[in-house]
């Protein structure tokens, strides 16, 4: 997961795609194994567990090099992914200090060369080296040595991107055509928010990778995984809804509310002609539930499986559907 030089583009693949798609193929034959039979008659989407998010919003970072090289560099590079992904999220980087034999987190080492990440988001967790950034530009896209600040902060910015977990935009499916030539690195396996060019993950923006400025879609596919600013903890608290399409021709859709607290979920369903019921289950701090099963009667259910991102649903009476939930 590299940075786009300015004014250029790097092109290469990382193995690491293969481990995604290994993981994506793994968590779909799970599911097949558990809604065979309902399965058959769902419509062709799948909700998958983005698996690099971070479970904690506290990050440690240190820098593999223990002298006090480069300081002013490091703070830019701190002061950047402050005014971006700190200050619009719950996230919090913490440490910056040299790194030991045994750190935690994410391990920054410096060199000339093109920077990059060593995978996305978890993969990250304690890796030597696990993220490259480049602070003299002597070598490698020479034109920042003439501006360096900005380079430094514009790429942190993006390298950060790939560190709490995103992929980059233009390896979308559903990305341009024109862009998706320059697709690179690890594909996501979850589509959060429409396709932006504006983003800063997307080598696409007309401007350099944003300038390292998050676009508002940026803003909002990180608040959907970290939650907002200073909600430690309360990150899907509060109330969710969304209406389900069934598989089955005929079936008329059925509206959801969730009301999340701490890690407890409670379902309520309406129906059309007016029977409500509500169920409980638990939540955990990716937003994932499982088995919500909401009981109108004895043979009228659904089944909630998946997060409050969307997730699929299960109906004795009407086969399965998806839903996407949208907090209120
Ligand atoms: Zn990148």
């Amino acid at each position: 997961m590299v940075s786009a030089e300015k004014g250029e583009v790097m092109k290469f693949l990382t193995p690491r795609l293969h481990n995604i798609l290994l993981g994506f193929i793994l968590l779909l034959s799970a599911f097949l194994t558990i809604a065979k039979e309902n399965l058959d008659k769902c419509p062709d989407q799948i909700y998958a567990l983005k698996s690099s998010i971070w479970k904690t919003l506290e990050i440690p970072v240190c820098w593999e090099d223990q002298s006090q090289k480069f300081v002013k560099q490091r703070q830019w590079v701190q002061d950047a992914v402050k005014g971006t992904w700190e200050k619009n999220s719950s996230l919090h980087f913490v440490g910056w200090n040299g790194c030991q034999a045994g750190s935690k987190g994410l391990r920054i080492d410096v060199q000339d060369v093109g920077p990059h990440t060593e995978g996305l988001g978890t993969e990250l967790d304690g890796l030597k080296n696990g993220m490259v950034l480049n602070f003299t530009f002597l070598k490698w896209s020479q034109s920042c040595s003439s501006e360096l600040e900005y380079c430094v902060k514009d790429i942190a910015v993006h390298e950060f991107g790939h560190a709490i977990g995103f992929s980059h935009e233009q390896n979308r499916p559903d990305a341009p055509k024109r862009c998706k030539m320059d697709s690179q690195g690890s594909d996501g396996d979850l589509l959060v928010t429409p396709y932006d060019l504006k983003s800063v993950m997307n080598y696409c923006n007309p401007k350099w990778q944003g300038d390292g400025t998050l676009s508002p879609l940026d803003i909002k596919g990180l608040q959907s995984f970290y939650g907002k600013p200073d909600s430690t903890n309360t990150r899907f608290d509060g109330n969710w809804v969304g209406s389900l399409t069934y598989s089955d021709p005929g079936c008329v859709s059925d509206s959801v509310k969730l009301t999340v607290s701490g890690d407890a979920v409670i379902g309520t369903m309406t129906t059309p002609d007016g029977r409500t019921a509500t169920a409980k289950s638990n939540l955990d701090n990716l937003g994932i539930f499982s088995n919500l099963t909401i009981k109108l009667s004895n043979d009228d259910s659904i089944t909630l499986k998946g997060g409050l991102l969307g997730g699929r649903t299960i109906s004795t009476d009407c086969g399965c559907g998806f839903y996407k939930f949208k907090k209120l």
